[in-house]
């Protein structure tokens, strides 16, 4: 993978939903899970240009950029950022599939005094998230399904490795991490995930957590894939659903805010 070139598919002004702040999001491609809730599907798979059929258009998804063309969006808003203890987040996908390009762009990101976030899911080698930790400030971090035989047949993911880079971010003492759970009917909502995240953030020393209930923003995408989404009936979890498992953490002892997007 280029250190000094990435591919990303959107970078997003304005955020409010990815970290502290106004922030600005830049979105890589490339991710090695398959979950089935997935909102940007576009990103999923290999570090590859795509394209898809966008109102009878075929439009190319994802470019090449440098780190001074990233550079030029970001610094269009440094005043935002510093008034709004805002940043830049590196989203995805999985930003650490592309780890050399991340981690320069943090380093430059954080040389002109701008605060870093990464929003990841940690299913990468462990050294992935140890080029990237130096230079980010702020670690969102998913937690998905937590029994690895289920992690692994129903999204691809290594719960070792996942359990491994998040423990890694902990150990900076640099970083901030907020382990982030998206609320997905059927998978992550089960009684027994629910209970294995709740033991794992214990058995870190965590006590605060992010939920991110399930929505279907992303489902207009598959069409555009022309890829079948199967979640498209699922419903969104009601109310009382969010304020139990929102209750399920406090009786752990673990304090549940529920947040924006996953
Ligand atoms: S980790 Fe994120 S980007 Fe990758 S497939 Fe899952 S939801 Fe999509």
């Amino acid at each position: 993978m280029p250190a000094d070139k990435g591919l990303i598919f959107n970078i997003q002004r304005y955020s409010i939903h990815d970290g502290p702040g106004i922030r600005t999001i830049v979105f890589f491609q490339g991710c090695p899970l398959r979950c089935p809730w997935c909102s940007n599907p576009e990103s999923q798979g290999a570090v590859r240009p795509l394209t898809w059929t966008k109102n009878g258009k075929t439009e190319t998804i994802s470019h090449w950029v440098t780190i001074d063309e990233v550079l030029d969006e970001i610094e269009k808003d440094e005043v935002f950022y510093r008034t709004s203890g805002g940043g830049v987040t590196l989203s995805g996908g999985e930003c650490l599939v592309q780890s050399d390009f991340a981690a320069n762009l943090l380093r430059e990101v954080k040389a002109l005094g701008i605060n870093t976030a990464i929003e990841t899911t940690g299913a990468m080698p462990l050294k992935a998230i140890k080029k990237v930790l130096p230079y980010t400030d702020y670690v969102m971090f998913d937690l998905k399904i937590m029994n690895p035989i289920l992690a692994k047949r129903v999204i691809g993911d290594d719960v070792g490795q996942v359990k491994a880079s998040f423990e890694a971010a902990l150990a900076t003492q640099t970083a901030q991490v907020t382990p982030r759970v998206p609320l997905i009917p059927g998978y992550t909502t089960k009684p027994e995930n629910l209970q294995q995240i709740a033991d794992y953030v214990h058995e870190v020393g965590i006590n605060e957590i992010h939920i991110l209930p399930f929505h279907q923003y992303g489902s207009q995408k598959y069409e555009y894939l022309k890829r079948n989404y199967t979640m498209k009936e699922t419903p969104l979890l009601t109310e009382q659903e969010v304020d139990d498992i929102h209750q399920f953490f406090t009786d752990q002892k673990i304090t549940a805010i529920v947040s924006g997007l996953e």
